[in-house]
């Protein structure tokens, strides 16, 4: 009984092993989708990476969309409304799960107008734009997650092209020089 019971945690921690090295991939999973625009204007006013006391200090975790409370959003892939509520500074939130990891969050909204579980499909209005949660005015922010770690959406933008910027969408240009 003892050794059938290791033999059966010795299986388990070898498909374990053999399960992470079959599941690795050399190409970043966030080459394989591509993302559309969230809002009708492309007005950027804090990109991925860039610091602020406004953030504590923390490398800002994702795009910041300018605009006016009550501008439509719209979901930047297809994918399932995986949470939306209320999450403290972030303000009133929509998480929606995509393929291979990869979800997408919607900050600071003033309404949403889809409920957890929807099938959503890209460019699908989600929400209205708004300055709920820690803002110092009306914006979108958008944030990309791999795994749930919050991740630079320039693969995303230039995803229909991995590896080389020669064609990307021109949205893309007004926030990653070109
Ligand atoms: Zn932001």
């Amino acid at each position: 009984m003892f050794w059938a019971g290791l033999f059966a945690l010795l299986l388990l921690a070898f498909t374990a092993a053999t399960g992470t090295l079959a599941n690795a991939d050399p190409l970043p999973r966030e080459r394989q989708l591509s993302i559309t625009m969230p809002t009708t204007r492309v007005n950027l006013s804090a990109k991925f990476g860039e610091t602020s006391s406004y953030w504590g200090g923390l490398p800002h975790s994702g795009l910041d969309f300018d605009g006016d409370t009550g501008d439509a959003i719209f979901a930047v892939a297809g994918g399932v409304v995986k949470e939306v509520g209320m999450r403290g500074s972030y303000g009133r939130t929509i998480t929606i799960s995509h393929s291979d990891g990869v979800a997408s969050m919607y900050a600071h909204l003033s309404a949403t107008e889809v409920n957890v579980g929807d099938q959503v499909f890209a460019g699908a209005r989600i929400a209205r734009m708004g300055a709920t949660g820690n803002v110092s005015g009306s914006h979108l922010h958008l944030e990309i997650q791999l795994r749930g770690v919050p991740t630079d959406p320039y693969g995303f933008l230039f995803a229909a092209n991995p590896g080389r910027v020669s064609d990307p969408p021109a949205w893309a240009c007004r926030i990653y020089s070109c």
